[in-house]
């Protein structure tokens, strides 16, 4: 049970101390403000990942959990750019690569806004984790309403860009997501990399969806679907069968807004 003073200190947009040590460890380290000079000489700063975690809780994620790895229950989403491989066949790199910083741009500030991490960027495409390491009590909502957020952000920052691509075939540009909620191995998993990620058949559930996702298309999973009934019901329900997955599975669609 949190005390109002550490309420205080983590429960704004921006907090004071990392949300990350604090929810995992009940370790108050400062990340904002004078008191984070000492632990910003020490190179201790605010992580990539989420500006209200710290490089502590994102590389040493031993010494955080005292173990390699653990099981926890989380929210994953995957976002790419759709059509983006035969865009990238007509349009010259520097373009490319302003595309891909406006949607990184625009996913992230919509995952931090709901307490996600951004835990892997893969050119055109993310992975993000709800719910670890900030705690997140409904993780499949606002993984939920962080996908509709960047569905919005992204169809009015590529709608922009759309026009001055101009005349170019099939140059409308979206993005598809896919959410899956369940229980994911969480730890260090490679010997060359020194920070987190998630995986498991909760994750490869949530990146098949993903694959399957029109532009402007939001793939929610049923497990997902009845934790964020909220903002799902009623949505469309569409059959999938997955690759990998034995069972097909009754995917909820939400279309951008
Ligand atoms: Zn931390």
């Amino acid at each position: 049970m949190a005390t109002a003073a550490s309420t205080e200190l983590t429960n704004h947009g921006s907090a004071a101390i990392c949300r990350g040590c604090w929810d995992q460890m009940r370790v108050p380290i400062p990340i904002r403000g004078p008191l984070s000079l000492p632990f910003r000489a020490f190179g201790i700063t605010q992580s990539k990942m989420n500006p209200n975690i710290c490089t502590i809780c994102e590389r040493s994620f031993r010494y955080v959990k005292k173990q390699r790895h653990i099981t926890a229950s989380a929210t994953i989403l995957f976002a790419d750019i759709r059509g983006f491989t035969a865009l990238s066949e007509r349009i010259e790199a520097v373009r490319l690569s302003e595309i891909v910083s406006l949607f990184q741009d625009q996913c992230a500030q919509a995952i931090w806004a709901h307490d996600g991490i951004v835990n892997k960027q893969m050119g055109d495409g993310l992975m993000a984790i709800f719910n670890f390491p900030i705690a997140t009590k409904d993780h499949a909502s606002a993984a939920v309403m962080a996908a509709l957020d960047i569905q919005r952000h992204c169809a009015e920052a590529l709608a922009g860009l759309d026009a001055t691509l101009g005349g170019m075939p099939g140059r409308t540009l979206g993005v598809g997501v896919g959410i899956h909620s369940g229980d994911v191995e969480i730890g260090e998993f490679s010997s060359f990399r020194s920070d987190f990620t998630a995986i498991g058949g909760a994750v490869n559930l949530a990146a098949r969806l993903e694959s399957q996702a029109a532009a402007g298309e939001i793939l929610v999973s049923p497990e997902t679907a009845a934790q964020a009934s909220g903002l799902t019901i009623g949505a469309e329900t569409r059959l999938l069968v997955l690759k990998g997955i034995e069972q097909p599975v009754q995917a909820r669609v939400l279309a951008k807004i």
